[in-house]
């Protein structure tokens, strides 16, 4: 079931982004060769909990972090460690949600760590600017095939792959709501956009071959063919002016 939300409600998904956004930026501040994913999950909790919000993904399903914070070939739900030490030309993707006043702000990026090479500079690229390419299609009238669309055929225009095994979802009093979000899709078709549906578009976007798997851990998911993976997410809502990002400074 697809819940709307009302003025008040988008209002408090605002707050709970804003939030969520700041976060994502405070650990982005904070990559550098020999900082640990574990020191950037700290940093996400301690700014979350100061602003009177709780870590959506702490303890969601089980989850170990406040973030999930996925280096290279790690496509997501990276677990945070002190023995993940970031290197120069490495690639982490910070994923991080809040909670706040009872509603869930979801966004993520991935941040270069020092200088990395050109081929995983497009690669970021890419992936951002698929992110906006699906945030565009995000209108009412439009139906959850035009964004899937729009980021796929951005994508693999570039012979990059588009993770099938994961998508975006429907976000709100629930970090994870209906409907989900493919990355992938045909113009027209799926369920059509209504203002007052909020939705995280998350593309995940591997250099190589589409398959991933998941580690013994239950948690982290790689690349079958270890190549890199990039992703990028914003909390979005559908409004009769267009789409607007909730996971904003504003
Ligand atoms: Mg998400």
């Amino acid at each position: 079931m697809i819940v709307l939300k009302t003025s008040r409600e988008l209002a408090a998904m605002r707050k709970a982004g804003k939030i969520s956004q700041q976060a994502l930026r405070l650990a982005g501040e904070a990559v550098e060769p020999g900082v640990s994913t574990w020191e950037l999950d700290k940093i996400i909790r301690q700014f979350i909990e100061k602003s009177g919000a709780t870590p959506s993904f702490l303890n969601y399903g089980g989850f170990p972090a406040s973030a999930c914070i996925s280096v290279n070939d790690v496509v997501i739900h990276g677990i945070p460690g002190k023995s993940t030490i970031l290197k120069k030309g490495d690639i982490v993707g910070i994923d991080v949600g809040a909670c706040y006043e009872g509603f869930h702000g979801d966004n993520a990026w991935t941040f270069p760590v020092g200088e990395i090479s050109p081929e995983a500079q497009a690669l970021l690229d890419a992936t951002e600017k698929a992110l906006f390419l699906g945030i565009a299609q995000a209108r009412p009238g439009n139906r959850l095939g035009d964004i899937g669309h729009a980021v796929q055929e951005y994508v693999e225009a570039r012979n990059y792959s588009v993770v099938r095994e994961f998508v975006g979802h429907g976000v709100g009093a629930k970090l994870h709501e209906d409907p989900s979000v493919p990355n992938y899709g045909t113009p027209g078709r799926g369920v059509r956009l209504l203002p007052g549906m909020t939705i995280a578009i998350e593309p995940m976007v591997n250099q190589g071959k589409a398959p991933v798997r998941i580690l013994d851990d239950g948690w982290t998911t790689v690349t079958r063919d270890g190549s890199l993976s990039a992703h990028f997410e914003h909390t979005v809502a559908i409004t009769a002016d267009g789409p607007v990002i909730l996971t904003s400074l504003d």
